[in-house]
């Protein structure tokens, strides 16, 4: 049997400021909640007819899970236009910022995705995907 996904609707105050340490980006569709099936369509500006289709699994306890579902490459250099989808119900959706104290209270085990280190930038991961002509 597949394992539900935890659906979490989280409410806290957008006002509060949060240091980088104290919360983790997780994918939030306004009609869904917070989940961790994302679709992100990525191109490079001005050349919106060429993009690749990645599915990214963010949840709380795991590392971020990136797989590209296209065959496309960029072929164009520039910036880097990144649009996330709800994987459920294919609305537009995007990241929020959720403290780790909330997601604690929600049951998560978040001590061992607290990052120790930094991790590969996005930027960097994106290059992989693009060719040069
Ligand atoms: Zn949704």
């Amino acid at each position: 049997m597949k394992k539900k996904t935890k659906n979490i609707d989280l409410r806290y105050a957008k006002s509060r400021d949060f240091t980088q340490k104290d919360f983790m980006y997780l994918f939030n569709c306004p009609k869904c909640g917070f989940h961790a099936k994302a679709i992100a369509k990525i191109w490079v500006k001005g050349f919106e007819d060429e993009y690749i289709i990645q599915t990214q699994t963010i949840h709380p306890e795991k590392e971020k899970i990136v797989k590209n579902i296209s065959d496309n490459k960029l072929s164009n250099d520039g910036e880097i236009i990144e649009e996330l989808i709800c994987g459920k119900c294919s609305g537009p959706g995007g990241l929020s910022p959720v403290p780790y104290e909330i997601l604690e209270l929600y049951g998560y085990d978040v001590k061992k995705t607290i990052p120790k280190k930094p991790k590969t930038s996005k930027l960097e991961i994106i290059k992989k995907f693009i060719t040069k002509k």
